[in-house]
């Protein structure tokens, strides 16, 4: 187990941080996952932390169209990632393009094509209460599978 494993092992026994990266997107779901943080829903008080340093992240939200370019710089956040992690779809934009996915645009969904995705929340864009319970619902999976590999 390397020193980044272990040190992120005794923070996710308290808390699962979550990174977000938009890739495209019309700042429709960047405002709701941003509503998450507010007193209204208040995503700390399940010890979820969202911030935008993949390198102490467990969860990815990937959020937005594929507009050019996006392809391997999102490929190279992920791989920033240390193990275990999971990435989730956010809004219909990186399940399918949504409306931006258009003959004369020049965006490249779905997410899936491009990082492995655990779980995917469609909307356009969706309430935090689904954002939330996604990330709730993922991450216990895949620590647990994580652990158990490693036995
Ligand atoms: S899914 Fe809808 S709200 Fe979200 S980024 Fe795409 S167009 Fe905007």
């Amino acid at each position: 187990m390397t020193l980044l494993q272990a040190v992120k092992n005794f923070v996710r026994s308290k808390s699962i941080h979550v990174c977000y990266v938009d890739v495209g997107s019309c700042n429709g779901c960047d405002i709701e996952v941003l509503a998450c943080l507010s007193p209204r829903y208040d995503i700390e008080q399940y010890g979820i932390y969202v911030h935008n340093n993949p390198r102490e992240a467990d969860i990815l939200l990937v959020i937005g169209a594929f507009t050019p370019g996006w392809e391997d710089k999102l490929r190279m956040i992920w791989e920033k990632i240390p193990d275990p992690k999971a990435a989730i779809a956010i809004g219909n934009c990186p399940i399918s393009g949504c409306l931006f996915d258009r003959p004369h645009t020049l965006i490249d969904p779905p997410a899936a094509k491009h990082i492995p995705i655990a779980a995917q929340v469609p909307g356009c864009p969706p309430r935090p209460t689904e954002i939330i319970s996604a990330v709730l619902s993922v991450a216990p999976l895949v620590f647990r599978d994580y652990e158990v590999a490693k036995r």
